[in-house]
């Protein structure tokens, strides 16, 4: 059996991104993908239309045990050499909010079609339907059993990805590939994923969204805070400041700490102008219940449980007093929730963790422990901030491994 001169496992961004870069470069490249088509985390992101990078590359946007290897990596390869890489596959890139960048197309379909071609044109040799089951290396060579039979390699990259999105294509066997060939892992967890709450009356408030601020308490003390949606959910809660948060969380629901967040639904409104607000209205007559007075300043649906985590006992408009109504304040302003869970790998975009950057050399992302592989994309402990952070992660890696 001929060795092939380089085999890549995982037809994901980071995957596509090396294979064309070395086919490029005069490499034989073979690129195995278990899924029928290419990229297809690529062809959901954004919404569809595919979040390809952000503008704004800061060593601080990305989260790993070894964060010196993030700035190593990351060294040189900011926004401006993903940008030149897919204008010379066919992509000019358009900006959006918050340095966000697109396809000009605002279509994820024209991203994997045009790099499937790109690849294809350099000379890749591109294998769908076919999952690698397991690798060896036996002397020089990688010995890989697929679906569609034995391959061999001299040079192997893993760009497997992570659990994240199993429906997808996420998988754990490139970690178990890693292990095998002497690799350690940092421990993986969901991330960028919706929260999960036990309490009962979220439910009754599933479908209600507010711009808010969402700030994370751990066995009472607090971490951080998060700006943005708020969704809340038959399950529990979800929205952007939430998944902005669930890293956090995710990690610390694994070390069996006590997560509770404290939801400002008003920000925009101080504790001041929210009281004078309310007192404002307060009519000395009114036997208005407090239900109803609340009505037109927060959602129906999250009435009764402000008025229920206030403890205010007042029922009537007429008997809200300066005591009365800085309660209501406090609870629209840290409207408590108890998280128990986060939806899982399934609901997850990226995972944290995996394989140990301390082992493989930021230059080159040629493993240190076995030579002749390389990783790239997200099977490394390595995950970014929703926004672009994480393809620009999977195209630099890619990029670096075919230096
Ligand atoms: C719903 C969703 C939306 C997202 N939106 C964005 C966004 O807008 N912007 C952003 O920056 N990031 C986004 N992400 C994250 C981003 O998609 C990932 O970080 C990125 O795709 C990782 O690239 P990768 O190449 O490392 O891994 P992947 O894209 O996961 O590719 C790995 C590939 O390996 C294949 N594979 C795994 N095991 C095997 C095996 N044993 N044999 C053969 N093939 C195998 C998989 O099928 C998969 O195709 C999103 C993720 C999800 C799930």
């Amino acid at each position: 059996m001929k060795n092939k001169e380089w085999i890549i496992i995982g037809a994901g961004a980071a995957g596509l991104c090396a294979a064309i870069n070395l086919a490029r470069a005069g490499r034989q490249v073979t690129l195995l993908e278990q899924n029928s088509r290419v990229g297809k985390k690529i062809l959901v992101s954004g919404n569809g239309k595919c979040n390809i990078d952000n503008r704004h590359i800061d060593p601080s946007r990305f989260h790993s045990q070894n964060p010196d290897f993030v700035r190593q990596v990351l060294k040189g390869y900011d926004f401006p050499v993903v940008e030149r890489f897919f204008f010379s596959s066919g992509l000019p890139l358009v900006e959006g909010k918050e340095g966000k960048m697109f396809p000009m197309s605002l279509q994820a379909s024209s991203v994997t079609e045009l790099l499937e071609y790109e690849a294809k044109r350099a000379g890749v040799e591109i294998v769908c339907d076919c999952t690698v089951t397991s690798v060896d290396k036996e002397g020089d060579t990688f010995r890989l059993e697929t679906t569609q039979g034995t391959k061999n390699a001299a040079q192997l990259i893993l760009t497997s990805g992570s659990p994240a999105a199993p429906q997808l294509g996420g998988s754990n066997s490139g970690y178990a590939f890693a292990t095998k060939l002497g690799h350690t892992l940092v421990p993986r967890h969901p991330a960028l994923v919706q929260l999960c709450s036990e309490e009962s009356w979220v439910k009754g408030c599933a479908g209600v969204k507010v711009a808010g601020i969402a700030k994370l308490y751990a066995n009472g003390e607090y971490i951080t805070e998060k700006k943005g949606d708020i969704l809340f959910t038959n399950y529990g809660i979800s929205g952007l400041a939430i998944l902005d948060l669930s890293r956090e969380v995710s990690i610390r629901l694994a070390n069996f700490d006590y997560c509770e967040l404290s939801l400002d639904l008003m920000p925009e409104l101080s504790k001041e102008k929210l009281t004078n607000l309310l007192l404002d209205r307060v009519q000395k007559e009114s036997e208005k219940p407090i239900g109803l007075w609340l009505h037109g300043i927060l959602n129906k649906k999250l009435i009764a449980i402000i008025i229920e985590q206030s403890k205010s006992r007042v029922k009537l408009e007429k008997e809200l007093n300066r005591k009365e109504i800085n309660k209501l304040v406090h609870a629209i302003k840290n409207l408590k929730l108890s998280i128990n869970d986060t939806r899982g790998f399934k609901g997850a975009e990226v995972a944290t963790g995996g394989v140990n950057t301390a082992e493989i050399d930021p230059q080159t992302m040629a493993s240190k422990i076995t030579p002749g592989l390389y990783f790239a994309g997200e099977i490394l402990d390595v995950d970014g901030d929703r926004g672009g952070f994480n393809f620009h992660w999977a195209w630099v890696t890619g990029m670096r491994v075919s230096r």
